[in-house]
């Protein structure tokens, strides 16, 4: 496919954020009466799915302690559940699971999942949390945990499969992916507004808007359009931190055993939910061996051919060479031992699975915000950023808002996530939660 001289929109990455976009606003064009897929153009240095929507564990859940991921959750909830079929989306459910610390932050997430309609159960208290469990799991025997979030929507989909899902619904709308086109600059027009695209495959002109849902690849772009490194934030407490970096890195560390994915069923033999496991319980290996004291967590699902999941990721010091994506994976050697300790600790059926665990590449970088929440806002007059914080494949709704706000409406859902909360102080409230994306 020759690359157009022009596009009226251009979207950049081919990710969930990007195909998402593209088939959302393809769709709000035609709503409109004012266009069609046929006026958006999808760029991708590589193919569809090549970058951390390709390797995410697939979870999808809205338990979160920020009011505004929680809502906007909702709405990406709500387009899973609208075409399971094409999202190969599972709604299985999620339970999270916390020790003492964590009952405040799980009792005000169920409390608002009330008052918006998302449906869950709550339960405290250490026996009613095991007897919660043991319905499900008859052989569930995780210490230390006293509460319980069971969201009764939401659960999982198989990344790449959905992946090829929105490719198609892109495709079927006249939107144009072109793989394997780097954008490699911008060139900028007096009023700061983007006026053409520069990339591998030559120059595209922009009629109106560019949307870039870059992934890990935030900072790059970040510096193309000649954003800082750093920046000031303010907290809500009203001081202010200077110099604080943009960009970091984690490395999310995720694993498999390979097992019968059948033996992974709840009482009654039906599909289990995600389960999410913190506590403060020693982790001991099969062997006896303490492998923590301190408070841990893993989260594992059903998978096609066993059991995946993951523990907290690592913090990377400095900046991360991102290509080939992502191969420069890091993931702790003791990680095995101690996802396989944590799921033999969750349920006994897990007993002897570490001499089960695959040995392959698994988990990825991802790139972090400041305050480790997304930013979705313009970051030039014509310019879009889906810059998700690596919260983002569960968010395959944040396309169908930006969709609206390409074409001039207000999204209260996307409000919250402006880039100018951080000079003004309007963050996200932080939970209890060890990890950066809780
Ligand atoms: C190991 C791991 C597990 C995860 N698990 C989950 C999970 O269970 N649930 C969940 O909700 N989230 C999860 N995430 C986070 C989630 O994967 C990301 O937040 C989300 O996929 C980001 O989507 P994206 O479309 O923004 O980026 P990406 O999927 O990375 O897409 C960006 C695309 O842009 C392309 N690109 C980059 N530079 C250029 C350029 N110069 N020109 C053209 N194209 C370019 C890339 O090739 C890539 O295809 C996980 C992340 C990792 C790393």
């Amino acid at each position: 496919m020759t690359l157009p001289a022009s596009a009226r929109y251009v979207v950049v990455g081919a990710g969930i954020h990007g195909l998402s976009t593209a088939y959302h606003l393809a769709k709000e064009l035609k709503a409109r009466g004012t266009g069609s897929g046929a006026d958006v153009v999808v760029l991708e240095k590589s193919t569809p799915g090549a970058g951390a929507t390709g390797i995410a564990c697939g979870v999808v859940r809205n338990n979160y302690f920020q009011p505004a991921m929680s809502e906007l959750m909702q709405a990406c909830v709500e387009v899973w559940e609208s075409d399971p079929e094409a999202y190969h989306y599972h709604g299985v459910g999620y339970v999270a699971l916390g020790p003492m610390v964590q009952e405040s932050d799980l009792v005000a997430v169920f409390e608002r999942q009330e008052r918006i309609g998302y449906r869950s159960e709550l339960i405290v208290g250490e026996a009613e949390v095991d007897a919660h469990m043991k319905r499900l799991f008859p052989d569930w025997r995780a210490q230390g945990v006293t509460v319980c979030l069971h969201e009764h929507q939401g659960g999982f989909a198989f990344n790449v499969e959905s992946v090829m899902g929105l490719r198609d619904k892109c495709v079927e709308e006249g939107v144009q992916i072109h793989s394997y086109t780097e954008v490699t600059g911008f060139a900028l027009g007096a009023d700061d507004s983007v006026t053409a695209v520069e990339t591998s495959k030559g120059r595209i002109a922009v009629g109106e808007q560019v949307v870039i849902a870059p992934g890990p690849w935030a900072q790059h772009f970040w510096r193309l359009l000649g954003l800082p490194d750093t920046i000031d934030v303010r907290t809500p407490a009203g001081e202010t931190q200077h110099d604080v970096r943009m960009w970091t890195y984690w490395n999310l560390q995720e694993g498999e055993i390979t097992v019968d994915p059948l033996m992974f069923a709840t009482a009654d033999g039906g599909a289990p939910p995600v389960i999410h496991l913190d506590t403060d319980a020693p982790l001991l290996t099969d062997d006896g061996q303490l492998v923590t004291d301190e408070l841990w967590g893993i989260y594992y699902k059903r998978d096609r051919h066993g059991v995946q999941g993951g523990a907290s990721p690592l913090k990377v010091d400095g900046d991360v060479q991102l290509d080939p994506y992502p191969s420069t994976t890091d993931v702790d050697p003791e990680f095995p031992d101690m996802w396989c300790a944590a799921l033999s600790h969750a349920m006994s059926r897990f007993e002897g699975c570490r001499r089960l665990y695959k040995q392959a590449r698994s988990g990825g970088v991802g790139s972090f915000t400041a305050d480790n929440f997304p930013v979705f806002d313009y970051l030039k007059p014509n310019v879009y950023a889906i810059l998700d914080s690596n919260h983002g494949y569960k968010m395959i709704g944040v396309g169908r808002e930006v969709a609206k706000v390409l074409q001039g409406e207000h999204s209260s859902l996307l409000y919250p996530f402006r880039f100018e909360r951080f000079a003004t102080g309007d963050l996200h409230p932080v939970s209890n939660s060890p990890y950066p994306w809780s």
